[in-house]
């Protein structure tokens, strides 16, 4: 599919599509951050039904956006769309940004580096213990990320056995890393030797009251990341707080994630601070 490049003086186009859209936090930080940085470039959030994704993303290839993001429900099926993947998209088997080459769509995932890049701002990956819970597309995302900087083993709780075993395999097959598969329980007992706790479930997502129930007590201080956006603060990082434990919240990686598609599709290194300002101000 031939993608144009010139937008002929008019706006640069972007955008997100999925289903829903409606509250995604990522276009106002990032129109926010275009207007920081002078550039005459559009976000358009696009509530794209599973049945019209085939048209949609040649509908966006006709109208020469620049590139778009994939959320929620078709991160999977677009890498269907692509012309070429990265290989962490590949690996990861799904695509969250894509970037409109000379002839046709590159397919990204973004969410695990964005990840990754919070945790490093806190410790180095290389040899982590980690249990991570949830095996959907964020957990993917973020398992092989940790596996590619040198997690030594990943244990996977999920609720569906099957999801958390084909990404345990993924991770025992294509990475160094080790992995296994622990049923979901509550509460989830996390052991002296795990160094990082991550909830890549939805479980707390707008909802301050739920999330996994965790079991702290025979813990040896692993640091506890969320990859939730809203609420910054869930449950789980106020409980992980109050046993003494070291936090990291999902909207550095929110952040980090958005910077990243906003680069490669400007080429410009974004200001954080305003994209965390635009954040802060929903
Ligand atoms: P998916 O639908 O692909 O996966 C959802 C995961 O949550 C699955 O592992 C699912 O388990 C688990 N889950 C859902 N409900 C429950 C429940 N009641 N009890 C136990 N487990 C449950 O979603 P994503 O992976 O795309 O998104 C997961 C989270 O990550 C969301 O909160 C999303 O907002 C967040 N996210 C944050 C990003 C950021 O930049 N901070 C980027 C991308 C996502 P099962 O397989 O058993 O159904």
């Amino acid at each position: 599919m031939s993608v144009p490049a010139s937008t002929g003086g008019m706006p640069s186009l972007v955008g997100l599509i999925g289903h829903p859209v409606a509250g995604n936090p990522t276009g106002p930080m990032l129109e926010a951050t275009f207007a920081h940085h002078g550039l005459d470039w559009r976000y358009v959030s696009m509530d794209v039904l599973p049945e019209r994704l085939a048209p949609a993303v040649a509908g966006l290839a006709a109208l020469g956006f620049r590139g778009f993001h994939v959320t929620v429900p078709h991160k999977v099926a677009v890498v269907g769309h692509m012309d070429r993947l990265t290989e962490a998209a590949a690996l990861i088997g799904a695509v969250n940004c894509v970037i409109a080459e000379g002839d046709g769509w590159l397919g990204e995932n973004t969410d695990g580096k964005g990840f990754l890049e919070s945790l490093e701002a806190i410790v180095d990956p290389k040899g982590l213990r980690v249990c991570l819970l949830g095996a959907g597309g964020a957990a993917r995302a973020v398992a092989v990320e940790l596996a590619l900087a040198g997690a030594r083993s990943i244990e996977i709780v999920n609720r569906d056995a099957t999801r958390a075993r084909v990404l345990a395999d993924l991770i025992a097959d294509r990475t160094t890393a080790s992995s296994s598969v622990r049923s979901w329980s509550a509460p989830i007992e996390i052991g002296a030797a795990v160094d990082l706790v991550v909830n890549a479930t939805s479980l707390g997502l707008n909802d301050p009251d739920a999330g996994p129930e965790l079991d702290f007590s025979r813990a040896a201080g692993p640091l506890v990341a969320d990859v939730v956006v809203h609420p910054p603060l869930t449950r789980l990082l106020r409980e992980a707080g109050a046993a003494g434990l070291r936090t990291l919240d999902g909207q550095g990686m929110l952040v980090n994630q958005g910077a990243r598609g906003f680069r490669l599709w400007t080429g410009i290194e974004p200001d954080r601070a305003v994209m965390r300002a635009a954040l802060a101000m929903r």
